[in-house]
């Protein structure tokens, strides 16, 4: 966890799986779900494809990110099985998995935290008048549903990341709601690692017509957020979402420590590519910053997960811990392979 007084700034070397776009919730803001039927499922053989190509490479966390079958559907159990089948290979080939697939039920994600060394959802905001407006459709967006996710979170000692989408008709005493709401189950189970304070950007498959965050008000909001959020808690920004590098740079001046998973293709917000990690050293480093990889888990949660886990955990922090030797030699490695990565990165994006 990077400390609020250090002058490091991390991110997550990550890849995102996305094993269907279906979504049965049909959210205005949307630039990611399809139809449900409309979007084949990823095999695993794919995924196993994809992953080979990864390995070695600068990828650490595999994010797997979903659009939601109906908890009815008599689709919901290959879903979750799917789901939980690509977490176990993403481990098994090396990787540390993270899921954010919509609410789970307790028993769904009491076994997925057997292949997950942290997982997360957002809460978005909690005002139930978005039901009426960019939610109108999408059940899943009931706000108390989504709370009850990071009290099962707690419950189930599952390090967690949630975090809000600013921007989408909610008020700015709503923002400060949703974040004292946040804290509060915090100070609970001290389970939240990161909470991201997304602006809406606005894309090319949404519905909903409103202009995007002026992301010049979020060094203000990150400001009041670490004021509402325990200094243990992480703010994240999207970077890809900040363009202004001067914005960007005054945002960590606020107190974001936190750039999330940077990959090939940002699946949320797919035309907002992300900016990649020599770009962004970039521009922190002149600014007295250093930007640092991070793993998907930070170390004070190691002792929740499973042998397993702790195993595949204590080998990336070998690699990845920034004071090490390890991590200078793992630096080089990234620079020499940069071209080679550029190549698969390009051809990844091209066959998603
Ligand atoms: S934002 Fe998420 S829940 Fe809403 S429609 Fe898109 S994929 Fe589904």
């Amino acid at each position: 966890m990077p400390d609020v007084n250090s002058a490091i700034v991390t991110y997550s070397p990550a890849y995102t799986i996305v094993p269907t776009y279906e979504c049965f919730n049909r959210c205005t803001y949307c630039n990611f779900r399809t139809d449900p039927g409309e979007s084949p499922w990823m095999t695993l053989s794919t995924a196993e494809n994809i992953l080979k190509r990864l390995k070695n490479e600068k990828v650490c966390e595999i994010l797997i990110l979903s659009g939601e079958v109906h908890p009815h559907s008599s689709q919901r159990q290959a879903w979750f099985q799917r789901i939980y089948d690509l977490c176990e290979l993403a481990l098994a080939m090396g990787f540390l998995p993270h899921t954010n697939v919509g609410p789970l039920s307790f028993a769904e994600m009491q076994k997925l935290k057997n292949v997950n060394v942290s997982m997360g959802l957002m809460l978005e905001q909690l005002t139930p008048a978005l039901l009426k407006t960019v939610h109108r459709y999408a059940p899943s967006k009931v706000p108390e549903r989504r709370l009850q996710q990071l009290q099962w979170a707690g419950e189930l000692q599952l390090p967690f990341t949630t975090g809000l989408l600013l921007g989408i008709g909610e008020t700015a005493d709503d923002w400060w709601t949703t974040l004292e709401a946040i804290s509060n189950i915090h100070q609970s189970y001290h389970h939240i690692q990161e909470v991201i304070l997304q602006p809406h950007s606005p894309g090319n498959q949404q519905i909903f017509n409103a202009q995007p965050f002026n992301p010049h008000q979020l060094p203000a909001v990150i400001s009041k957020a670490r004021q509402i959020l325990p200094p243990e808690i992480t703010i994240q920004i999207p970077p890809n979402l900040v363009k202004d590098e001067q914005w960007l740079l005054a945002c960590i001046e606020a107190g974001a420590r936190d750039l999330g998973g940077i990959g090939p293709i940002d699946e949320v917000n797919p035309d907002y590519p992300h900016i990649q990690e020599q770009k962004l050293s970039g521009i922190l480093q002149p600014a007295g910053w250093k930007l640092v990889p991070r793993l998907p888990v930070y170390p004070k949660f190691d002792n929740w997960l499973s042998k397993e886990l702790q195993k595949a955990v204590s080998r990336w922090r070998k690699v990845l811990n920034p004071t090490s030797v390890d991590n200078h030699r793992f630096r080089n490695y990234l620079s020499r392979r940069s071209h080679k990565n550029k190549n698969i990165n390009l051809q990844i994006q091209n066959e998603a």
